[in-house]
């Protein structure tokens, strides 16, 4: 296993690790940056983007290929590789990663996040072809029309919520009715273009190429029902990679790494960025713009220890 000595190491190639690269390619310092799966991170399973500016009407795949593209263009390599661990030796990161090791002054966390899923019949093969994750993101293209939502705590209850004022009517699928510490299950309820199924969860989605319909299955022995609808949101919770925010006991709330407006997080010499983030709102601008901020604290910091 090689060992690989450099000033800066980022991990994950979402949106907000490319863009970070790209701000340090234009420094002094020296880094690497590593992704374990497909570059362009979330953006991979994302069918439509259109509130990205500049960029109109495009997928997800293709909007990661061109950021790819814009990052090959600096001279950067992506390293396919895993990091697997991580501690603090003297000044330096020491990080294991499943092809090399890594010994860096600065350690920049861009791991993001994932979707915890509902564990249904036919979830991969649908996800971007009428199942979403993201309300923001994908709620306006089922504007007027039916969709079913699957929600059990209280942010997928906050989306549903959103989701209720653009469509025609939301089937609402609860298999636990607890953790509405907002009170917008509640408010859900009370929506007359809400339909309220509980105790019930998705057993399956079917449907040709696209989602035509889930089916559900009561937890109460009632019996089961098929919901015709081209657009399901499984609201189950996130699931924040956040492994070697943990190892270096950095602060978090509720499993996403808090940090300062340099991005900064609670280790000195450790920033993080994008989705992993404790934050408001979790998009490509607000990936994009980490990066950028992250990559010039960084620049400061090592400026300042030169
Ligand atoms: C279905 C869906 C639709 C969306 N649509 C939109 C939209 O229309 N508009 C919009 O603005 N946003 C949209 N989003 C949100 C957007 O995709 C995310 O906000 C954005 O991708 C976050 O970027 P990121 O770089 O922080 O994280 P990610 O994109 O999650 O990238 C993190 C990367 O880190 C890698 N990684 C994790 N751990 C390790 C490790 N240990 N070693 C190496 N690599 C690692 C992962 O493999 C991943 O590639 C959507 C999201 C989803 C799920």
């Amino acid at each position: 296993m090689a060992q690989i000595s450099k000033d800066v190491l980022i991990v994950g190639a979402g949106p907000a690790g490319m863009s970070a690269a790209i701000y340090l390619a234009r420094s002094r310092y020296t880094f690497s940056i590593v992704e374990k799966g497909m570059v362009g991170g979330k953006l991979n399973i994302s069918t439509k983007i259109e509130n990205y500016l500049g960029v109109g009407m495009t997928s997800g795949f293709k909007l990661a290929q061109e950021m790819l593209q814009q990052v090959k263009d600096f001279g950067i390599e992506i390293a396919q590789e895993e990091i697997l661990d991580v501690k603090k030796e003297g000044d330096l990161f020491h990080l294991i990663g499943s092809q090399n090791e890594y010994l860096v002054k600065v350690l920049l966390i861009a791991t993001g996040s994932s979707n915890k899923k509902s564990q249904a019949v036919g979830e991969d093969k649908f996800i971007g072809k009428g199942i979403s994750y993201c309300a923001i993101c994908d709620g306006f293209f089922y504007k007027n029309s039916e969709v079913a939502v699957f929600a059990n705590e209280r942010k997928g209850y906050l989306e549903a919520l959103y989701l209720s004022n653009i469509v025609s009517k939301l089937y609402l699928i609860n298999d636990k009715d607890e953790d509405d510490a907002e009170g917008n299950l509640k408010k859900l309820k009370e929506k007359d273009n809400v339909e309220f199924f509980y105790p019930y969860k998705i057993s399956e989605f079917f449907g040709e190429n696209e989602l035509d319909g889930v089916k559900i299955k009561s937890l109460d022995g009632e019996e089961g029902k098929t919901l015709v609808v081209h657009g399901c949101f499984p609201f189950l919770g996130d699931s924040p990679s956040n492994y070697l925010a943990s190892k270096l006991a950095l602060d978090m709330n509720r499993g996403y790494i808090v940090v300062d407006k340099n991005m900064a997080t609670s280790k000195e010499g450790v920033y993080a960025i994008g989705d992993i983030v404790d934050k408001p709102l979790r998009q490509i601008a607000t990936a994009v713009s980490d990066g950028a901020i992250a990559a010039t604290s960084i620049v400061r910091l090592l400026n300042s220890r030169r």
